[in-house]
């Protein structure tokens, strides 16, 4: 007799949409940042788990191939949807359609059920993932990333709010995706109490950092390598240039310190490593201005954006990185100084609560006053003894999230949209 049981289904490949940033973009300007690492962090992972991942993105160049592999078992498939150059994000939901038909054609080249599942990164391919979904018969996971009724109510001076239609595209997709992937129990919330996502289908992952090449070493030696001086007090500021991400209040709290004690100036030095993005702050050139009108330009150094491997040093050269955004989903920046042994002083708001322990590996600063983030900083660079107490507990508090476990842990909600949606049935002799 032949009885037909339910087996469930292995996730063998994953399509991950990402239509608005390449994984192999330089993260820290323009659209690239911590998505970018993410989706290329996480795909890494899921491949050594023997999960294959497709990176599906825009052709943003005419020489871009239509497949590469980004490591064994990720490959990124370039989708022809507008022009062969970037796009202002808002010019974006004009090209859906194209991408989506380049999507579908592609899977269109092989076997019907190329793919288990598909997982979409912010809300524009979150669109895209919708139709997919319901083209292939697969489940749907999305993350993302920001979401804009929180970004709005946490708006910088001069930031342009997010758009009604971005409000509304992001509703629609939490109401058709199987699983919202949150990065923490506070963006979960954040999902359940903005967008009405139902609570069994928010799972909380928090992502990682890669401890490989963010991790403690000598300090002397990476301010050398910077042409840093050795017995300065470094702030570091690493991100994109844009207002969300504050660093204006970097140095106007500099400013204010050097103001309350001048012998300072000569010991000071504020750091920023990142590109232009957005708009408002969103050049560079406006911080040289600031620091020029603040009277620090002698104190402030900017660089422009560096590759992973160099972060790591411009991290272990500072005494402290400084995250003064105005919203962070996450963080990742503030993990990786942690990872290399520095402590952080962000600010009390998003993923950042959780990125940092406050009093333990950093300090988490309410508000945005530069009086109040010059007096938390001020406590802290001249106090070696409270600084290496909090770099011991960032080492510690850092390797608590590597990005194995957060493959580890998506693989299992990917698992868990599949059994909800399909079970195989196979033949089972008795
Ligand atoms: N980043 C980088 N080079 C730079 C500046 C930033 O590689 O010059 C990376 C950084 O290592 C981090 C990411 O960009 O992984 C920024 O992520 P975060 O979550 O801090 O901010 P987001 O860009 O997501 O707003």
């Amino acid at each position: 007799m032949v009885r037909v049981a339910l087996r469930r289904r292995r996730v063998n490949r994953v399509a991950t949409i990402s239509v608005h940033t390449s994984p192999l973009d330089q993260p820290g300007t323009g659209d690239a940042g911590g998505m970018n690492v993410y989706i290329v962090e996480v795909a890494k992972r899921l491949a050594e788990l023997g999960i294959e991942v497709e990176i599906f993105t825009r052709q943003t160049a005419r020489d871009l191939p239509p497949v590469a592999e980004l490591a064994p078992g990720v490959m990124v498939r370039h989708v022809t949807a507008g022009p062969y150059e970037e796009l202002d994000r808002a010019d974006l939901p004009g090209q859906l359609c194209g991408f989506l038909s380049g999507v579908l054609r592609t899977e269109a080249m092989y076997d019907p059920g190329r793919y288990d599942v598909i997982h979409s990164h912010y809300w524009l391919s979150g669109q895209v993932g919708w139709l997919a979904k319901e083209r292939w018969g697969v489940p749907l996971v999305h993350t993302m990333h920001t979401m804009a009724k929180v970004k709005n109510a946490l708006l910088a001076a001069g930031d342009r709010p997010e758009p009604a239609i971005r409000v509304l595209g992001e509703e629609q997709v939490v109401e058709v995706a199987d699983r919202l992937v949150a990065n923490t129990a506070a963006e979960a919330r954040e999902l359940i109490d903005l967008y009405d996502a139902p609570t069994d289908r928010v799972a909380v992952v928090n992502p990682g950092v890669n401890l490989k090449v963010f991790q403690p070493a000598s300090k002397g030696a990476a301010r050398h390598r910077l042409d840093l001086p050795q017995d300065a007090h470094v702030l570091l500021f690493v991100g994109r240039i844009q207002p969300l991400k504050a660093p204006d209040i970097l140095l106007k709290a500099a400013a204010r310190m050097v103001e309350q004690d001048p012998t300072l100036r000569s010991r000071l030095v504020v750091a920023c490593v990142g590109g232009p993005s957005g708009n408002g702050l969103a050049r560079p050139a406006l911080l040289t201005d600031l620091a020029a009108e603040l009277g620090i330009s002698d104190i402030v150094r900017l660089a422009p954006p560096a590759p992973q491997h160099e972060l790591a040093d411009w991290y272990r050269a500072a005494d402290i990185t400084v995250v003064p955004s105005h919203n962070e989903s996450f963080g990742l920046v503030a993990l990786e100084s942690q990872a290399c042994g520095t402590p952080v002083v962000a600010a009390s708001v998003g993923g950042l609560r959780t990125a940092v322990r406050d009093g333990l590996s950093g300090l988490l600063v309410d508000g945005h006053d530069p009086d109040t983030w010059a007096r938390a900083l001020g406590r802290l660079v001249d106090r070696p003894g409270w600084l290496d107490f909090l770099s011991a507990n960032a080492v510690r508090h850092a390797v608590g999230f590597g990005w194995s476990e957060t493959a580890a842990c998506l693989a299992d909600v990917y698992a868990g949209a599949m059994a909800q949606r399909q079970w195989a049935p196979v033949a089972v002799n008795s």
